[in-house]
């Protein structure tokens, strides 16, 4: 027998009665009151503290139970008679459920749905916004962390004959700009503006020597051309800039982060993957072999663990996954 105060939502009088579990039903009695009510269509507070807990009723009446600990027995009690309680943990758990879903859904988003859209935007945006970009990037950077080549003008015009003589697999040949550089601080390097200029750095030039892995490390960066990559980065890392880019036709956001995003770009493992296929096929279409890229990365990555902070390995992850990769392609 449980003990309640009970109102009748009405009028303030307090009736003392005792509760009970009858089958179905709570059997409410006590001073000229009788009442039986399914417990489908009672709703418990939640437990606060030693606060007596209200028991509501449809028509507005209550009870309310100061004997917490005989109110649990009598809830447990009835609990597994109609599966009442069963039903709030349901729902406890359908709640779960759904948070759970909201999270991965976000998670999703942000993996594959995210990463797709930015490639869309990336193939959309307006060439003129990509060149004007470009060359505020490049006017950002040069004379001051870029200075000019020292490579002679000779080198420099073969290798330039040589990347423009490239066929490509859409056809025709590269249509951006090979632009040589020297940088103290970017050491053995090379990087793709987002209208397709490469930047080659004078270190790389030297640490490679040969010209025809030379190449192979510009066919992967045409492949970042290719792909937009760098235009991608930019989106993904502004999209406030993005929208701006798009309906106000100002891309002075972009062009803000535009400079270190594009020298320091680091690319997913998936874009450099893209990128390094780009450059397989565009090495077998010109008949040669990938591995002369893979054979440029090892001389990259070993003059990088000669010391230095910056250069290719640093903003080229994956280093020697990629070299096997290469390598087992071209077999
Ligand atoms: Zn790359």
């Amino acid at each position: 027998m449980l003990t309640a105060e009970y109102f009748d939502g009405h009028s303030t009088r307090v009736r003392v009665v005792n509760l009970e579990a009858d089958g179905q039903f709570l059997s409410i009695a006590g001073e000229d009151i009788e009442r039986h009510i399914p417990f489908g269509e009672v709703k418990v507070d939640e437990r606060l503290g030693r606060a007596p807990r209200r028991l509501h009723f449809s028509d507005g009446a209550f009870c309310a139970v100061r004997d917490l600990r005989g109110l649990d027995a009598l809830l447990s009690s009835v609990a597994h008679r109609d599966g009442w309680v069963d039903r709030l943990q349901r729902r406890a758990r359908s709640a779960l459920i759904s948070l759970v879903a909201v999270v991965v859904l976000a998670f999703a988003g942000y993996v594959w749905v995210l990463p797709w859209a930015v490639a869309w935007a990336a193939a959309k945006v307006p060439a003129v916004v990509s060149r004007q970009l470009s060359m505020e990037t490049l006017r950002a950077l040069d004379g001051n962390i870029l200075l000019p080549s020292r490579i002679p003008l000779h080198r420099q015009q073969a290798l330039s004959a040589k990347i423009r003589a490239l066929r490509l697999p859409a056809g025709g040949d590269p249509e951006g700009e090979l632009l040589f550089r020297r940088s103290l601080q970017l050491g053995a390097n090379a990087f793709t503006l987002p209208d397709g200029t490469i930047v080659i750095l004078d270190d790389l030039i030297n640490v490679i020597e040969e010209d025809r892995q030379i190449l192979a490390t510009i066919a992967h960066e045409l492949g970042h051309a290719h792909g937009h990559h760098g235009l991608q980065l930019l989106l993904q890392g502004s999209v406030v800039g993005t929208f701006l880019a798009f309906y106000v036709g100002d891309v002075s956001s972009l062009l803000a982060v535009a400079p270190a995003t594009l020298v320091h770009a680091s690319y997913s493992r998936k874009l450099e993957e893209q990128a390094d296929a780009y450059a397989a096929t565009v090495l077998r279409l010109n008949g040669m072999s990938p591995t002369l890229l893979a054979d440029a990365l090892k001389k990259l990555a070993d003059s990088h663990r000669g010391g230095g902070d910056m250069g290719y390995l640093s903003t080229h992850p994956a280093i020697d996954e990629r070299i096997r990769h290469l390598r087992e392609t071209s077999r």
